[in-house]
């Protein structure tokens, strides 16, 4: 089944969730100095303007460091050989060896990916590779690896295209902020993280699956990141194009060819063909 008669089967799932967002807590509002402006999202066709995009600074490093030393100091940053953060640094290794032909300054990118022990922290990855999260979001999702890769790139692609909510110190990092990312950059990041995964062996139709679990799902970093990432007139459109012209790169990574993929089926029975 190939992506011209692409369908989706919605079996199971909980209801949108209507709470308010609770606060999302980031330690990261460092203050003094000055940021470097971005330039703005760059569409993902033009791959030279992901080039041009501000590169990464010590400060993005700094910020990084002081959310990690303050979460191991309160004792909730997740050890090394914990699994759920191996089964994350695992997919994220894929996602990471495969970016540069994305974006071709992440070659400089010193990545890192660590979990925290807390309930809110929606992923977050900033410029220069820092990934971060809740540990309580992989277990609520409840996802595939193809999900999970679905969801690490969405939040590696913000930072590959350099956008503004990727920045430390910023000051829609403040607690209680709905959204960060605007419409165009959501719409960029979609399309680029929807290639990056297929390019890195993941399946591009978990994009979909993933997007309707974190609409469903009322676990507090769920939440957060729904506010964080808004959505769009047409997104569901946007991302099935995305699928349908990455379909054949994970085709290809996977050494298979694009008409014998088998549907994509998560773990809650919802099958995309
Ligand atoms: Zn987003």
């Amino acid at each position: 089944m190939f992506a011209s008669d692409m369908r989706v089967v919605r079996r199971r799932g909980d209801r949108a969730s209507r709470r308010v967002l609770p606060a999302i807590v980031f330690a990261l509002a460092i203050t003094g100095g000055t940021v470097a402006q971005a330039t703005r999202a760059a569409p993902l066709e033009d791959s030279h303007a992901l080039q041009r995009q501000r590169e990464p600074t010590r400060r993005d490093a700094v910020a990084f460091e002081l959310r990690r030393r303050d979460a191991a100091q309160r004792g909730t940053l997740v050890p090394d050989d914990d699994p759920v953060l191996r089964r994350l640094r695992r997919i994220d290794a894929e996602l990471i060896a495969a970016a540069p032909r994305t974006a071709h300054q992440s070659l400089d990118w010193r990545w890192e990916l660590n979990l925290f022990r807390d309930r809110t922290t929606p992923p977050l990855c900033l410029l220069g590779g820092k990934l971060m999260l809740a540990r309580s979001l992989p277990r609520a999702l409840r996802a595939t690896d193809d999900e999970l890769a679905a969801l690490l790139a969405h939040a590696m692609a913000h930072a590959l295209l350099g956008h503004e909510g990727s920045m430390p110190g910023r000051t829609r990092y403040a607690p209680g902020l709905r959204s960060r990312y605007t419409v165009g950059e959501e719409r960029a990041a979609d399309r680029t993280a929807i290639e990056l995964a297929a390019r890195a062996g993941y399946d591009p139709r978990a994009a979909i699956a993933l997007k309707h679990r974190l609409e469903s799902l009322a676990q507090p970093a769920a939440r957060a990141w729904s506010a964080m990432h808004r959505d769009y007139a047409g997104r569901a459109d946007v991302i099935l194009a995305a699928v349908r012209t990455a379909l054949p790169l994970f085709a290809r990574a996977r050494g298979v060819l694009p008409g014998r993929l088998p549907p994509y089926v998560s773990n809650f029975g919802e099958r995309v063909d």
